[in-house]
């Protein structure tokens, strides 16, 4: 190549750069950082200067959004925001154009659901369970293994000390016998480390395990109100119903919802909602033992499982939360306010009487949209036949 045509190359190539600079409407400054960006590029192998400013302000924005929401500075946070940002992803940005077009904010809680629903990819807390229980398993296979290989060179090396005893005691001192009972003993003293190692293994191993507890646990919780998440609950659903179908114990399910709760929400702002939603589901844990299992099961809807209650007691145990919440005024910490009543409607069913899970939530469901339908603040009893 002649330096001629390299240096027209050049000029193109500098005309086509002005070009989509001016189309971008890029400022002055950013041309003359521009001007020297190939010869920057081939001396560093790197991104232009140009690139290197589009990623920094696309930082800067998903930084901007995640403190604008005040949202957690979480993984699965960073890349909803840039896939909002970016438009990377278009059931994301549709759904949060959506949901700051209704409140204006989003919340971690929010983004967990978009994130499960539009990035099946993603790290989900219900991917994350699976993933533990995987990690558990082969945990609890490999820490079987240890024991066994620590018994067995144990005993290896109980039965090596004992022949080292028989010759030294034989009385025979030749000198192939002391050789023998020399590397007898080393033997023995590498079967002492090998199982010194399998010892500190094991306690790495308990600790892993610990770790991967917590991890479940947050997993599990909706990290909001603390309660239980919908997963969870599933979950103890699924056990519960095992155990009363062979003790014969009743099985009640509730689904609690608070009424009007975007009301709420739109004269009081988001955050007092939040505040609200920990204060109902604190309500509810209360009555919550080892009878009585509450969940929230997404947005401002909670669940409540009672073994060993008839759907009629059960109603009558949430009814009493539901009296507790109605007659408390709440304030509004954030002006002092005084807010309007605060109370949530319920439905409730008979689990056992359905022929699944399925058709018993549904039925706690039916029940809850009757209760709404009749003035709400009221706990209503689902018929079996529902
Ligand atoms: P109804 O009595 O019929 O249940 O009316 P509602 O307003 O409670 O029900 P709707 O389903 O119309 O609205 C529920 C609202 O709950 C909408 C949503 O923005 C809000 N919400 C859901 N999750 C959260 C949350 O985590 N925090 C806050 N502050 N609001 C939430
Ligand atoms: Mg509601
Ligand atoms: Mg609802």
């Amino acid at each position: 190549m002649t330096g001629a045509t390299s240096s027209s190359a050049q000029t193109q190539q500098g005309l086509t750069d002005r070009l989509a600079r001016w189309a971008r409407g890029l400022s002055g400054k950013a041309e003359e950082e521009e001007e020297d960006a190939p010869d920057a590029r081939r001396r560093a192998g790197t991104a232009s200067s140009r690139e290197i400013g589009r990623r920094r302000r696309l930082y800067e924005e998903i930084g901007d959004f995640l403190f604008a929401h005040d949202l957690d500075l979480t993984p699965l946070n960073f890349g909803v925001a840039h896939d909002y940002l970016t438009g990377a992803n278009i059931g994301v940005e549709k759904a949060v154009r959506a949901v700051l077009m209704e409140r204006g904010r989003i919340t971690n809680g929010w983004i967990e659901g978009v994130a499960a629903e539009h990035r099946p990819d993603e790290v989900t807390p219900e991917a994350l369970a699976t993933m533990l229980d995987k990690v558990e398993e082969n945990l609890e296979q490999f820490t079987g293994l240890m024991d066994e290989s620590r018994t067995s060179a144990r005993n290896y090396g109980a039965a090596l000390q004992e022949q080292a005893r028989g010759l030294e005691s034989g009385g025979d001192s030749e000198p192939i016998l002391a050789r023998l009972v020399g590397l007898t003993r080393s033997m023995v003293e590498k079967t002492r480390q090998v199982e010194s190692q399998l010892r500190d293994n094991q306690r790495q191993t308990l600790a892993l395990k610990s770790s991967l507890e917590s991890a479940r646990r947050a997993a599990e919780h909706d990290h909001l109100t603390g309660l239980p998440n919908r997963r969870a609950f599933e979950t103890v659903l699924r056990d519960e119903i095992k155990v009363a179908q062979e003790s014969g114990e009743q099985l009640s399910v509730a689904f609690c919802d608070i009424d009007h709760f975007k009301r709420i929400n739109d004269s009081h702002g988001h955050d007092t909602g939040d505040r609200v939603l920990k204060f109902v589901a604190g309500l509810l844990a209360k009555a919550s033992d080892d009878r009585c299992h509450v969940a929230r099961h997404g947005g401002e809807e909670f669940v409540m499982l009672f073994r060993g209650k008839t759907a009629a007691e059960a109603c009558e145990a949430v009814d009493a939360v539901r009296e507790d919440l109605a007659t408390r005024s709440l304030v509004n910490r954030t002006n002092g306010e005084r807010m309007e009543r605060v109370s949530f409607s319920a439905g409730v069913a008979n689990v056992l009487a359905h022929e699944d899970p399925r058709a018993a939530l549904k039925a706690a469901d039916r029940a809850l949209y009757l209760a709404k339908e009749h003035g709400r603040n009221r706990v209503y009893l689902a018929s079996d036949l529902d």
